[in-house]
């Protein structure tokens, strides 16, 4: 499948609009249309369900250690700034970005991909933005106008090396006299030599700056004055709500630890840039949770979580090959992690063999408690401390309150660790669309073969469960369809259809990954019963009118 042909579709069936689109549209903003929020509410609902509302806490479920119990949180958007000092998001939370002096457009470091060429007796490193199999292509074009060469000297484009990211570039400087060691530590800083280097949308080289912090945080005023003292965030993730409402929940409630915290709702990150359909957006959704348990069997729980979130993924149908599980790396682990796992998928717009992140499930320790304790933490050696201010004072405080547990059955007092299963709503969405989309080919009513476009949805996530239909507007077929419809409606999304021919009806339906359609025609009238048609295999059988409800609800499994 190619992505162009999955937007499309989004488009023509209302499942993904572009924000303000009469506009001109806002970068990194999606509307979700008709289609669209069922199949999102029913991801976000799947998710709820399974890991919350539906989670027995009085037996384990296989693979965990123990039993365990889950409470949900719906915490504000805008929080405490302190919240986001003490978590090291005000101070770390950047990406690299990298501005054109030329075209005056701004990248991100990581994403320019170049590579060497040569002709005319020079050499440069061209670069684009394209993924996938188009990037290429892309660079080919870009050096091809460079050189001023048209498309049949080709041949005189001497390629060197593979497609490598603009970061390979950068090295560590020469060390002066006396330097050496603090080179070694980073210390006077990288060196970065772009005069080679032709920028994605420039004409001449050597216009790209050296790369500059970008914080993701998107800023906001709370209140009339409005000075920089009343600056605050939207949030960049929904975990933080969870760890400084963790007394809360103990005070309140009465679980006991091992439990999880579940929270959904949105997020937002200034993206550099935006891109890959909703893959990357800058407001967004999670689905997060915080599981806090005893340290000496956080790794048990780690693996447990790793296991029981991809095991989410293959239940609602991801379960081919596109699907992976993906242990970090040891250089790949934040400061505070111990172990962390990606939960990817291989999305039709990157390259062959890549994969794009769904969710990560990373084991905290106490890192995010402790913060929120005592204030932002830094590594120092294999310890984690408050990191200092030039004067020796925290340089962000926390907020002094105990958040330790005591257990009162083994009279022990402990920060829990945390292992986070940290979601997002739209990337899932998104996966669970490419996974569907399906073509084949089928007689259209008058027996010539033709492309049928359908969705092969999870019948939790189809947005319609079923359609009702009469074969035709007369003899009473439209009643009986109404009646069927109106029976149906008080268990599930039903939709009723009269217009036009019953092949194009049946065509709609399948581009919105209807599962089942049922018709109302001549027998019905005689014998009261309906066809029921299956969006997949397109077998049809019959049924009695009365037992629709019933039949589509034992095969939806609700
Ligand atoms: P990436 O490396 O792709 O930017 P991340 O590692 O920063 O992602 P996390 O901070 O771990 O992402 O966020 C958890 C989940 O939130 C991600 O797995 C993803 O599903 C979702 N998410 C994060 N950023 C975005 C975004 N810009 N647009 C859509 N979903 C996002």
């Amino acid at each position: 499948m190619e992505m162009d042909q999955l937007v499309a579709l989004c488009k023509r069936r209302g499942f993904l609009f572009q924000s303000s689109e009469i506009y001109g549209g806002l970068q990194g903003f999606w509307d979700y249309g008709p289609m669209g929020v069922e199949l999102k509410r029913n991801v976000r609902e799947a998710w709820w369900r399974d890991m919350v509302t539906a989670h027995n806490e009085l037996q384990p479920p296989p693979g965990a250690p123990s039993p365990y119990e889950m409470v949900g949180l719906d915490c504000a958007i805008i929080m405490h700034p302190q919240v986001w000092k003490c978590s090291g998001h005000y101070d770390l939370f950047h990406d690299l970005m990298v501005d054109c002096r030329e075209s005056k457009r701004r990248y991100r470091y990581d994403q320019i991909q170049g590579r060497w060429v040569e002709a005319k007796g020079q050499t440069i490193f061209v670069t684009g933005e394209a993924q996938g199999p188009e990037a290429i292509a892309d660079l080919q074009h870009k050096a091809l106008r460079f050189f001023n060469l048209r498309s049949k000297e080709a041949d005189e484009l001497q390629w060197h090396g593979p497609v490598a990211s603009l970061t390979t570039l950068e090295s560590a400087p020469m060390p002066a006299p006396g330097e050496g060691k603090a080179a070694a530590a980073g210390g006077p800083g990288k060196v970065y030599d772009f005069s080679r280097v032709l920028g994605p949308d420039a004409k001449t080289l050597g216009t790209l700056t050296a790369p500059r912090e970008f914080n993701l945080m998107f800023k906001t005023i709370v209140g009339a004055l409005g000075g920089e003292e009343d600056a605050a965030f939207l949030r960049p993730e929904t975990a933080q709500g969870i760890f400084v409402n963790f007394k809360n929940v103990l005070d309140s409630t009465r679980v006991r630890v091992p439990f999880g915290v579940a929270q959904l709702g949105k997020s937002f990150r200034n993206e550099i840039t935006p891109r890959n359909f909703t893959f990357r957006s800058r407001e967004f959704e999670q689905m997060e949770i915080e599981f806090f348990c005893h340290p000496g069997q956080s790794r048990a729980w780690y693996q447990y979580w790793r296991d029981r979130r991809y095991r989410w993924y293959t239940d609602l149908g991801l379960a081919g090959q596109r699907l992976r599980l993906r242990d970090h790396t040891p250089e790949e682990l934040s400061h505070y992690s111990c172990g962390t796992a990606d939960i990817e998928y291989a999305f039709p717009f990157l390259a062959a063999g890549d994969f794009g992140e769904l969710e990560g499930v990373a084991h905290r320790g106490d890192f995010d408690l402790r913060s929120h304790m005592e204030g932002k933490l830094v590594r120092q050696g294999d310890a984690l401390v408050v990191e200092q201010d030039a004067q020796g004072k925290p340089k962000y405080r926390g907020s002094g309150k105990d958040l330790s547990y005591f257990d009162d059955l083994t009279k022990d007092r402990y920060l829990p660790h945390v292992i986070e299963p940290s979601a997002g709503a739209d990337r899932a969405t998104l996966a669970f669309l490419c996974e569907a989309y399906c073509e084949d080919e089928q007689p259209d009513e008058s027996g010539k073969p033709t492309k049928r476009v359908f969705l092969r949805l999870h019948p939790r996530l189809a947005p319609i469960k079923a359609a009702v239909f009469p074969l035709v507007k007369k003899d009473g077929m439209p009643e009986v369809a109404k009646e069927i419809y109106a029976a149906l409606k008080p268990h599930f999304n039903a939709f009723y259809d009269e217009k036009g021919a019953v092949g194009r009806r049946y065509r709609r339906q399948d581009e919105v990954g209807t599962p089942f359609c049922i018709t109302v025609d001549g027998q019905t009238l005689s014998d009261g019963t309906v066809t029921i048609r299956d969006r997949d295999t397109l077998r049809q059988w019959r049924v009695k009118k009365e037992d629709c409800p019933a039949e589509i609800r034992g095969r939806l499994g609700i």
